[in-house]
């Protein structure tokens, strides 16, 4: 019922990162002052080496309004947070794309489990909210935890469940494709992703992150 509330705008909801009383008409969970407040960071430190990946970009660091947001799409899954997050890194992105010029943008998979219990992929949806076109290419076996919540020989084990669908195998010759992700943490997930997409005979690998860990 709250829900229904918030969506019509009629529900007062808490701003999980000020504190402060807002009428949650968009998503009710970060209110607008706060959402409006991110801005990508400069400079960023690029000096860090992905294995496969050519480049990637982070809008910001994992701090302030930026965290409270990505943990709100964890644990209070919300397609319209989601939508708005990516209508503010959208230009950010945009001229990351005009660089790199990419064929294929695509994001990790969620298990099955997180999937049916969150009921959609948060990163899918930044992207619609950034209008960026993506495509599922990749699926995950196995019902792992999320990478934050495992040690590095866990995270080992935990990426290789990652596959390429079958159907898109053949999509990827001399592809130049981008990885667009949440979390930059260890770089495990992206590492692992890209190195499937040149396995099958795509060019370049890069990848964009929403966030990433000091
Ligand atoms: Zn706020």
């Amino acid at each position: 019922m709250i829900g229904f509330l918030q969506r019509l705008g009629l529900a007062k909801a808490v701003c999980l990162n000020c504190g402060k009383c807002f009428y949650g008409k968009e998503q009710g969970y970060i209110c607008e002052d706060c959402l409006t407040s991110l801005k990508p960071h400069h400079p960023l430190d690029y000096s860090r080496r992905i294995p496969y990946i050519s480049s990637y970009r982070i809008f910001a660091l994992y701090e302030g309004v930026l965290r409270q947001t990505l943990i709100a799409l964890k644990f209070q899954p919300s397609k319209a947070l989601a939508i708005n997050l990516g209508t503010i890194i959208k230009d950010h992105l945009f001229e990351y794309l005009e660089e790199i010029k990419p064929d294929l943008i695509t994001f990790p998979p969620l298990n099955i489990r997180r999937l049916w219990s969150r009921g959609f992929n948060h990163a899918e949806w930044i992207l619609k909210g950034a209008g960026v076109p993506a495509v599922s290419l990749f699926k995950r076996h196995g019902f792992s935890p999320p990478m934050a919540r495992l040690n590095r020989e866990e995270r080992q084990r935990a990426v290789k469940e990652y596959r390429l669908k079958k159907e898109c195998m053949d999509l990827l010759e001399d592809k130049i494709v981008l990885l667009f992700d949440d979390l930059l943490t260890t770089g495990a997930t992206a590492q692992r992703l890209a190195e499937l997409l040149l396995s099958v005979g795509a060019r370049e690998v890069h990848a964009y992150f929403v966030a990433r860990e000091q």
